[in-house]
């Protein structure tokens, strides 16, 4: 049997012509049986694809070979193309869809403005620099506030955020103000969010950001739940959330309940991907399986036709 891998990228490069990467981009992956999710703008590239682990490699190096991918690092995990439902590559205006594409620079060392890049032991020195001068750290979620429910650096500020395109509101309602002068160190799963986000904070007067390197993933593999870190990882896959030992924490609380839980489930209404927490004891009781929006419709309009018939409890993605 083939041994099989995924890689996960991102680059924050100029590319004067995207939709010509993106014809190069999708023709070699059809040509290797690879599938996955390429995005493509003129700001860069991220994609994750999958496939048998010898294309994969020659994929690797062809994508190493144009020079504005030419340092691009790829991190390979596992899995392989069955985890895709097809191959994807498209153009669009941002990598990460904050909604000002006319914000972000990119030149061709990456984002241009954007926060100082950390590693991992990196954040724990400047953490203590900081309290050692009589300021502390402020840890800036960079994702959906969903994703922080069941996990997030200790003391975190976590932005109300349902999208990224929700940041842009938050940074501008003057909620964070106060941290404008302060360390804030922004962070998200693996780091390419923080890319933008860092050098939105900056433009808009935050004077001392920082970012991980590689995001929590990375955070995570050096430190597990020995450091900063509080909780449950949130993952774009099937499986939702993953944690890094056996000693996370459960910090998560069921939306029925409030008991300890790290697992999301979908709202039960057909068409909606409201995500919520629910613990063991009440994922099966079905009146808490529907979110309050779909809840309201269903007493104001019984016969709506994305409510019910009851479904088993499901557990999906949300992009
Ligand atoms: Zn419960
Ligand atoms: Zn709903």
């Amino acid at each position: 049997m083939n041994e099989s891998r995924i890689v996960l990228y991102y680059a924050f490069t100029p590319l004067p012509d995207p939709e010509a990467v993106k014809l190069w981009q999708h023709t070699l992956c059809r040509e290797l049986g690879l599938k996955g999710r390429i995005l493509i703008s003129e700001h860069g590239i991220n994609g994750t694809v999958g496939g048998d682990m010898k294309a994969v490699k020659k994929y690797v190096k062809q994508t190493r070979s144009y020079a504005p991918f030419k340092s691009m690092e790829f991190k390979w995990s596992e899995g392989g193309a069955e985890q895709f439902p097809r191959l994807s590559v498209k153009v669009r205006p941002e990598l990460v869809a904050f909604g000002v594409p006319e914000e972000v620079e990119v030149d061709s060392s990456g984002v241009v403005g954007g926060g100082e890049h950390l590693k991992p032991e990196q954040v724990h020195e400047l953490v203590e620099r900081k309290r050692a001068e009589g300021t502390e750290v402020t840890f800036f979620d960079g994702r959906n506030a969903m994703e922080a429910q069941i996990g997030r650096f200790k003391d975190a500020v976590v932005p109300d955020t349902e999208t990224t395109r929700d940041f842009i509101r938050e940074l501008d309602s003057g909620r964070y103000d106060h941290l404008k002068d302060q360390p804030v160190v922004t962070y998200c799963t693996g780091g390419i969010r923080c890319e933008v986000l860092s050098s939105l904070m900056r433009r808009r007067g935050f004077q001392d950001v920082y970012q991980i390197d590689g995001g929590i993933v990375r955070y995570g593999e050096t430190y597990g739940d020995s450091g900063l870190w509080e909780g449950e990882l949130y993952v774009f896959d099937g499986r939702m959330n993953t944690r890094f030992s056996e000693d996370a924490e459960t910090i998560g609380e069921c939306s029925s309940c409030g008991g300890p839980t790290s697992e999301f489930y979908n709202c039960m209404d057909r068409g909606c991907s409201t995500l919520k927490l629910y613990c063991q004891d009440c994922r099966h009781i079905p009146e808490t399986q529907r979110c309050a929006n779909c809840e309201a419709r269903l007493q104001e309009n019984p016969d709506h036709p994305n409510s019910g018939p009851l479904e088993k409890p499901r557990r999906s993605q949300q992009a």
